[in-house]
């Protein structure tokens, strides 16, 4: 039997609360979406949420809604999914990438600053950074924080890995010390819509462009037109917006799907805890034990030069591993934009013994159990 490196959890309910929705009068712009966003909210811990199709289609509103645009410079981390710096790029917006902490796979803070400094004095500053919490591990958002008040730039918390991630006592989407997060509900990731996606963000300002932007820039809401509205009919387009709307049949199941968040995180973390245990005396390196981390993945690293023998023995045993992330400067459509091997060391090192394990909270003790036999005879 093949064990998916993720995989969704389907249940009866789910299916149930889809059902509903095509049997009522909204598939679309229905009570769906407040439903879920209110939910969410809860969730997380923000004042606000606003759903989408997709967490690109958040990402790039989210850059967009803070004033990203041509001749401004957003940075992220090399070893995320491209949609992380594509949102740039889809603005007009120049890309640049600081290199990872090599024990966590996270954004280095230390090279960060660094670049900053060095921005300051060139006049490079970047307008808005993105912070990844890879695996759903979560970056020091305090730190970045204070970075980002000394050199003045906005934060995106790409948190597609990191629905119910908790640090510091904070629950990632709370905003505490970001302007916006930005979650995925892919079916590899925690909770599903098939595609979908949501932003958070305190700040009742942004969360309004947020919803213009994702309906075209068109507006009902007298406050917000540039006219006198000439009847019930009347709609105004202030700005050009888009089509990022999310249907109600997704948001049913994403409400659905958010009543297990808990469960699902728990399996995960229990997964998480028993990975190293396993791993033990292998020639493995896998992430700091983090007990509130999201756990989206599981990646871990071996020797180079073993990588691509140690995965092709799984795949041919069906095991679906697979490899997050080839660092994004390193993918042909950035290598045209001018970037070289070699930009972020640390992130090629990274790459090129990685391995992600199968994690998702259908996976049972004894397929981990058999992962792990796999993985160490592959690696004897
Ligand atoms: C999945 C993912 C996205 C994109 O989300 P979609 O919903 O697939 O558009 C963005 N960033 C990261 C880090 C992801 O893993």
């Amino acid at each position: 039997m093949k064990i998916p490196y993720a995989r969704q959890m389907i249940d009866q309910s789910d299916i149930d609360a889809v059902i509903e929705v095509l049997h009522s009068d909204w598939l679309t712009q229905g009570p769906c979406i407040p439903a879920l966003e209110a939910a969410l909210a809860a969730t997380v811990g923000a004042a606000h949420v606003v759903a989408v199709t997709s967490g690109t289609a958040g990402l790039h509103l989210a850059c967009h809604a803070l004033g990203l645009g041509p001749g401004d410079r957003l940075w992220t981390t090399p070893l995320s999914f491209v949609a992380s710096s594509n949102c740039a790029l889809y603005c007009g917006a120049d890309v640049d990438f600081i290199d990872i902490d090599p024990d966590t796979g996270l954004m280095s803070l230390e090279v960060l600053a660094e670049e900053l400094h060095r921005a300051r004095h060139l006049g490079t500053l970047p307008k808005i950074v993105v912070a990844v919490h890879y695996a759903g591990l979560v970056l020091d958002m305090l730190a970045l924080f204070e970075l980002a008040r000394e050199f003045g730039f906005r934060i995106i918390e790409d948190a597609a890995h990191a629905l119910g991630a908790v640090s510091d006592g904070i629950t990632v989407g709370t905003c505490r010390h970001s302007d916006v997060a930005v979650f995925s509900f892919h079916p590899v990731k925690h909770i599903t819509t098939g595609e979908g996606g949501a932003v958070a963000t305190q700040n009742p300002l942004l969360a309004q462009r947020l919803s213009l932007l994702r309906s075209h820039g068109i507006t009902r809401d007298a406050a917000l037109m540039k006219g006198e509205s000439e009847g019930d009919w009347y709609y105004e387009q202030v700005e050009l917006g888009f089509n990022y709307r999310m249907t109600d049949l997704q948001a049913a199941l994403g409400t659905s799907q958010l009543r297990r968040l808990d469960a699902f995180l728990a399996r995960r973390r229990q997964l998480a805890e028993r990975y190293p245990a396993l791993l033990e005396g292998l020639p493995v390196k896998a992430l700091p034990p983090s007990p509130d981390a999201a756990w989206h993945l599981y990646p871990v690293r071996v020797e180079a030069s073993r990588r691509k023998d140690v995965f092709d023995a799984m795949r041919r045993a069906q095991v679906i591993v697979n490899v997050h992330y080839l660092p994004i400067y390193l993918q042909p459509y950035y290598r045209r934009l001018g970037f070289q091997p070699g930009r972020c060391p640390q992130a090629e090192v990274f790459y090129a013994g990685l391995i992600s394990l199968p994690m998702y909270a259908g996976l049972e003790d004894a397929a981990q159990d058999r992962v792990v036999r796999l993985l160490a005879k592959a690696l004897a």
